[in-house]
């Protein structure tokens, strides 16, 4: 099987009946591109810079972060790059910070939270993540947005770093496309008004299910509440390709769902653009897409959101999708 995946590269992703789609792979560190390149993939859908921010004393300055950026948007040669604004707090400690202990950490001080409180570190990445931009396909993403000001607030820093730079003359794509990550429920049902104010979304699937379902993403004790077939679940993925769609915008999935086997057929049906995940699964995400066809999952979407339980749902596609591949 190996080697008929390994057939698969330098194909296109796409469906029986003729949709692309986009296979991408979530990276941490630079040297993670390599088997990015490897694994013919299309792009990075997430680039988690916090572990740039990670196991050392003091932050990153402007310059190691533009270099870390630059030599992978120049090694995509054009492929799309989406890089997160930094997401720490949660399970994320920056020890030399000295964040608050906190009870519920993950609905704490984090992510953009603390960026749109501390300025002064989130306007060094923006002009870092800017700079790169004039390398390659570069797009911005910022993670945890909760409500409709957040974005606002994160735009407009963002607008005012572009103003420095343009001041200094220093380049940057005009173009760079901006983003949030759809990972708190409040976002995917109010996905119809995020819409309008950005270029893509990028469903989160790690925090939307530990989010919606109330189950702490990392208890073990808990673990079996924690279900990306939970129809509530499927309902907001769905919702919010709906609306981004509707407003003509890009879907991605960058959450651990968008590389899940049995999922992939019902999201290609319900219409996701792109699909990031760890780089040793594109092959077989790309093997299953171009085995199904879309107007077939898309009857398939309508039975799973109808299903009343994640096991009922995961049944299903296991009877009616997996096995018939
Ligand atoms: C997610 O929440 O789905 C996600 C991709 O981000 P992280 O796992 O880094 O929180
Ligand atoms: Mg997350």
């Amino acid at each position: 099987f190996k080697e008929e995946l390994n057939k698969l590269k330098g194909e296109e992703s796409i469906s029986k009946d003729g949709v692309k789609v986009e296979i991408a792979a979530n990276i941490g560190t630079p040297k993670d591109i390599d088997k990015v390149l490897e694994n013919d993939g299309e792009g990075v859908g997430l680039y988690r810079s916090e572990f740039l921010y990670m196991d050392r004393e003091k932050l990153p300055t402007e310059e190691e972060q533009f270099e870390a950026y630059k030599v992978v948007a120049e090694k995509l040669d054009g492929r799309p790059l989406v890089i997160r604004t930094l997401d720490v707090g949660g399970d994320k400690d920056l020890p030399y910070l000295d964040l608050p202990k906190e009870m519920n950490p993950f609905l704490g001080y984090r992510a953009i939270r603390l960026c749109l409180d501390r300025t002064d570190i989130f306007k060094i990445q923006l002009r870092a993540i800017l700079r790169a931009s004039a390398y390659g396909n570069v797009k911005i993403m910022f993670p945890m947005i909760s409500n409709i000001a957040e974005l606002r607030e994160a735009k407009a820093i963002l607008e005012e770093v572009k103003s420095e730079l343009r001041a200094e003359n220093i380049e940057f794509d005009e173009e760079l496309e901006v983003g949030i990550m759809v990972e708190i429920p409040s976002v995917a049902v109010q996905s119809d008004i995020f819409a309008k104010e950005v270029d893509f979304f990028s469903i989160g699937t790690n925090d939307l299910i530990q989010y919606s379902l109330a189950v702490d993403r990392g208890n073990q004790d808990i673990s079996y509440l924690y279900s990306q077939y939970h129809p509530a679940v499927l309902r907001l993925i769905n919702m919010t390709i709906e609306n981004g769609h509707k407003e003509g915008i890009w879907v991605g999935m960058c959450g651990e769902a968008a590389g899940d086997e049995k999922l992939i057929p019902i999201l290609l049906g319900m219409g996701l653009d792109e699909f990031s995940m760890s780089a040793s699964s594109m092959l077989t995400a790309r093997w299953i897409i171009k085995n199904i066809s879309k107007a077939e999952m898309e009857n398939k979407v309508k039975e799973v959101l109808n299903l009343d339980s994640p096991q009922d749902v995961e049944k299903y596609i296991e009877e009616e999708i997996t096995s018939k591949i």
